[in-house]
């Protein structure tokens, strides 16, 4: 590895993007697509970002199955997050939702069809006609590969636009000046291992999410909130990092997702006794309940006796019924995951599953811009986030399916969108600071040490910790252990080492700079946690069991030094309509 600062190789762009998932590239075509000079910077192949795995859809009210309004698809997201979720930026993204479908369609996503020839559209979790009245089918699919579909056509527009693409490089750190600006980022070639600083005018973080701090999780092993980290690093905070979104369906054992589209086409959860549960849990809406409603519900079942298998420790999913026909038209990915890795043919037999860490509703805080925010809502010159590792907050305290993708589309484009007029304003690139990647050149050297922690067992160690101590029930000694854990956790970190220095592509290096950036993530989870007294959305908590408006309506903000909690108010003023009041929310 080159070590020395006068060895590094600079690179100027006028915007950089870090992450080629759907959230960077959706960015990045604007930008190219607007003759800016940009580069997305993947520490994977595109196509092989977390989005590609995206199976049961994205929401927009396009109407085609039944009448059907933005307005109403806003009040479910607002219902969905617990009335965390910003209403303003909650409007924006519901508004443009049939304007991206229907970009999407232009740039080429095959989307599945109905008789009409119109777009098809399945039912999913909490989306809802007429404000909460009856289930809806909003949710726009490619059969069960929905992301893989839109990740492929957004990386096809990307090479057309001449988007430049530096593959398996792996951003390190943001450079900050010392007024605050971003002037780019600090990144490593994977294969050969040097260091290079690419100077941009905008970066933009894309990373996507962090569900690697858990032991059981349905994300990508490169799921390590590296952007997260990146920005706590850079002094920047973290937003409702609390809330985090267990799956009902994850396959026991391996963590592998089953869709929500299973439910959304007629599938069900049953317990030992052959119950359909969440008839008891959710009454109207059953199993297209809310995520953190049914994994509630799942991990009651397990928790009272009522759990299958050998261990009984999870439910079945059952969707035999829904027939052969229908299994292999709209879900054959499922039935293959099943086979795979439940042994089981889903046509014949139900699915054994559990709630499985999924998504992180927090993230970088930002405004409708992407542009990224400091607790004042001030602007940081220079730097934007947007999808998973970015909250904006349209999610709040928990997201309802196939609202992520829709986020990723409709930010991204208004973040290339702002990113192109603040590049419009600055002709020229602002000077580097001295002493630019001098932390970071410190960061990379301690891994050579000869004496020092393990990487994989600090990073099994922080996995069982989150995993025990802030899972989709939350006990207050447990959470206060928890806390003091995870800091441990955090200082064995800084003394990790690599022992084995021979190994080809760097891999053991990555791994520990990625753990670096999940102990980030995991230290603000496990805080935030222990300091918000109350349940709301995916935090759960036994204590104190019900959602407290008077005192907990407010975001929380995470800062790295001193593992400081701070809160700002949650945005209740739409753009045009009226608010949304807070109320009980029942399913
Ligand atoms: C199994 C599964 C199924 C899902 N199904 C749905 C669904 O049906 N509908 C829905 O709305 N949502 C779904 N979600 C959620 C949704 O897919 C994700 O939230 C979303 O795709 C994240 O997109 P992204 O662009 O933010 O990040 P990702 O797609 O995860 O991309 C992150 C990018 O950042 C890059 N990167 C990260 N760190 C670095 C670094 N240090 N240096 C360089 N590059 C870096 C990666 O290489 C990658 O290109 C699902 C999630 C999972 C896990």
């Amino acid at each position: 590895m080159s070590l020395e600062m006068n060895q590094i190789e600079k690179h100027q762009f006028d915007a950089v993007i870090i992450g080629g998932g759907g959230a960077g590239l959706r960015a990045s075509l604007q930008l190219a697509q607007a003759g800016v000079k940009v580069a997305v910077l993947s520490k994977v192949f595109p196509t092989r970002s977390h989005t590609v795995a995206a199976q049961g859809g994205i929401a927009a009210a396009l109407g085609n199955v039944a009448e059907d309004k933005w307005l109403w698809h806003m009040y479910d997201t607002i219902k969905g997050s617990d009335f965390l979720g910003d209403q303003d930026a909650i409007e924006f993204m519901c508004k443009n939702a049939a304007k991206a479908i229907i970009e999407l369609e232009h740039f080429g996503m095959p989307f599945d069809r109905l008789a009409s020839g119109k777009i098809f559209q399945r039912p999913f979790g909490g989306m809802t006609q007429n404000f909460g009245e009856t289930p809806i089918s909003r949710t726009c699919a490619v059969a069960d590969r929905t992301g893989h579909a839109m990740l492929h056509t957004l990386y096809q527009r990307n090479i057309q636009a001449n988007t430049q693409f530096f593959v398996e490089w792996f951003a390190l750190d943001l450079i900050r000046d010392a007024e605050g600006d971003v002037l780019g980022v600090i990144a490593l070639e994977i294969e050969s291992g040097e260091i290079h600083i690419l100077q941009a005018k905008t970066t933009l973080l894309a990373t996507g999410g962090a569900g690697r701090i858990f032991q059981a999780s349905t994300n990508a092993f490169i799921n390590t909130g590296d952007g997260l980290g990146m920005a706590a690093r850079a002094g920047l905070p973290l937003q409702d990092m609390e809330f985090w979104q267990f799956h009902p369906t994850g396959v026991l054992h391996a963590g592998v997702l089953i869709t929500e589209g299973v439910r959304g086409e007629g599938g069900y959860l049953v317990n030992s006794e052959g119950e359909r549960f969440m008839e008891r849990y959710a009454p109207n809406a059953k199993d297209l309940a809310s995520r953190d409603v049914i994994s509630r519900a799942s991990a009651t079942e397990i928790k009272e006796g009522r759990g299958v298998g050998k261990n009984k420790d999870a439910v079945f999913l059952k969707l035999d019924h829904l027939g052969e026909e229908l299994i292999n038209k709209r879900l054959p990915g499922i039935r293959e995951i099943a086979k795979t890795f439940a042994n089981v043919d889903p046509i014949k037999d139900p699915i054994p599953v559990v709630p499985t860490a999924h998504y992180m509703m927090g993230g970088i805080p930002t405004n409708l811009d992407g542009q990224v925010v400091l607790d004042s809502e001030k602007p940081v010159n220079g730097l934007y986030a947007v999808g998973e590792c970015a909250c904006v907050s349209v999610h709040g305290a928990n997201r309802l399916g196939s609202n992520s993708l829709l986020d990723l589309v409709v930010f991204g484009k208004a973040a290339g969108d702002k990113m192109v007029t603040e590049i419009a304003q600055n002709k020229a690139h602002k000077p580097l600071p001295t002493n630019v990647a001098e932390a970071t050149l410190a960061r990379i050297a301690r891994l050579e040490k000869t004496n020092g922690e393990n990487v994989t067992e600090v990073g099994a160690q922080m996995r069982k910790t989150m995993q025990t101590h802030c899972g989709v029930f939350r006990f207050p000694d447990l959470l206060a252990t928890g806390v003091g854990e995870i800091d441990a956790i955090a200082e064995r970190a800084k003394n990790i080492v690599v022992k084995d220095k021979s190994q080809v592509f760097n891999t053991a290096r990555i791994e520990a700079l990625e753990l670096d950036n999940l102990v980030e993530v995991a230290v603000a989870t496990m805080h935030a946690a222990n300091n918000r007294t109350e349940s709301r959305g995916a935090h759960a908590r036994e204590d104190f069991g019900e959602r407290d408006d008077t005192n907990w309506l407010k975001h929380s903000l995470f800062y790295k030094q001193n593992n400081r909690l701070d809160y700002k108010d949650v945005r209740l003023k739409p753009l045009t309509v009226e608010s949304f009041e807070p109320k009980k929310r029942v399913y």
